[in-house]
């Protein structure tokens, strides 16, 4: 019979399904409800807190002063810089692309760029030019101002290394009528702070049998962003971790596993970091990490991201089509909490389930129950048990610790955004 059950993955993403944005009492409650699960069927969970900085947008606007004048919503870049209190005024430059000539025009001006995000490359031109500060844009063109959410954009510490700008996002309607009615002159409003919050990872663990020497991670992260609920994102990978500690409870591993539920995940994998940290004795030991974030959409397709030898990949290919499962297997980097691991060269695998095309709702209100489905639920964790139970107890271990080229190339990339 099968042994996972959406019904009862279902019940647990919908009992998390509520803003839990890291540092908040939202986020211990959700911390709270974890614990109480995987006590529900035997184990013993434990908190380990960590120390997150919060950023914070006080005040962000935009006005337009000339030519014509209009108020637009905008949201600030956290940890970016803040302008004068009663705002400041500029001139506009339309930055289509980030090239020299446009550039040499936007000097001293606020930059409109055509981007829905700037990472670190894009802002040190920026910062190189000597624009004032740059907004940059969000939604869709045909986005119904009371219906889209502003994306939260925040700076990364790789691009504060950079420099920092003032800058705010607006909507893609928005900046389509600043453009199209020649807006010039602006008042940007921006008001940002930092504070200290406490954070907290759920851990639990099973030792081996046999093999206890060796670990393997079993990881979800179970924060939110600021406007979604984060159903699929991630409560879904919560649930499915929870079902897999369920059937290891029941059928002891050979190799020991720690289930850990990360806090602030969306605010730069500060949870799973902060484990990796604060069990640098553990690192030789753990030999792979198993992550799951996003899933349980009903429309979608199970995915699996391998970060690790080909070898692995290759041996998760022939494992759905052995076991007939449908998945899209991609060898390279998540990004998610399995890359802290891999940057502290432990191999990765990620489960997810991510949307068909349509649904753009990652990070919204649109993220909340109505996404979600059992068997949807129930389809991706199948597929992680059956390659988690065969790696858990494996004779020998089908992962070597070892990282290909392509794999180093693309966490260098993702390090540096
Ligand atoms: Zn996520």
């Amino acid at each position: 019979m099968d042994f996972i059950n959406g019904k009862r993955e279902y019940d647990l993403v919908e009992r998390l399904s509520f803003t839990r944005v890291c540092g908040t009492e939202q986020e211990r409650k959700a911390a709270e409800i974890i614990m109480e699960e995987l006590k529900s069927f035997g184990l013993e969970p434990w908190l380990e807190k960590f120390d997150i900085t919060t950023g914070n947008v006080d005040a962000s606007s935009l006005e337009i002063l000339e030519p014509y004048s209009a108020v637009y919503d905008a949201g600030g870049y956290r940890f970016g810089p803040s302008t004068a209190e009663g705002g400041e005024e500029y001139e506009l430059e339309y930055v289509e692309k980030l090239d020299g000539a446009s550039l040499r025009r936007a000097k001293g001006k606020f930059a409109l760029l055509n981007e829905a995000r700037v990472g670190a490359e894009e802002l040190e031109k920026l910062v190189n030019a000597g624009v004032a500060g740059f907004m940059t844009m969000s939604g869709n063109v045909d986005d119904e101002r009371e219906k889209t959410d502003l994306d939260h954009r925040r700076y990364s510490e790789t691009m504060r290394s950079k420099g920092t700008l003032p800058a705010i996002t607006v909507r893609m309607p928005d900046a389509f009528e600043m453009v199209r009615r020649g807006a010039k002159k602006i008042r940007v409003t921006l008001r940002t702070s930092e504070q200290k919050d406490v954070s907290q990872n759920v851990v639990a663990e099973i030792k081996g049998t046999d093999l206890a020497d060796e670990i393997i991670v079993l990881g979800a992260h179970y924060d939110s962003t600021w406007l979604s609920k984060g159903a699929w994102d991630n409560a879904a990978g919560v649930a499915l971790i929870c079902e897999l500690a369920r059937w290891f409870k029941e059928n002891p591993p050979r190799r020991t596993l720690r289930f850990v539920m990360f806090g602030s995940e969306e605010i730069g994998l500060c949870g799973s970091k902060a484990y990796v940290e604060a069990h640098k004795e553990d690192v030789e030991k753990i030999v792979l990490m198993i992550n799951a974030d996003v899933g349980g959409s009903v429309l979608g397709q199970n995915g699996i991201s391998v970060t690790a030898a080909k070898s692995f990949f290759d041996w998760m290919e022939y494992l759905l089509d052995e076991c007939g499962f449908s998945a899209m297997v991609r060898h390279g980097v998540m990004s998610s909490d399995s890359t802290s691991f891999a940057d502290a060269g432990i191999p990765a695998i990620s489960f997810s389930r991510g949307g068909t095309h349509g649904m753009n709702v990652m990070h919204t209100h649109g993220d909340n129950m109505s996404l979600i489905g059992e068997e949807a639920l129930a389809s991706t964790a199948r597929i992680a048990l059956e390659a988690a139970r065969r790696l858990v107890n494996a004779e020998h271990f089908p992962v070597p610790r070892e990282f290909p080229d392509n794999i180093k190339e693309e966490l260098d990339k993702y390090a540096k955004r």
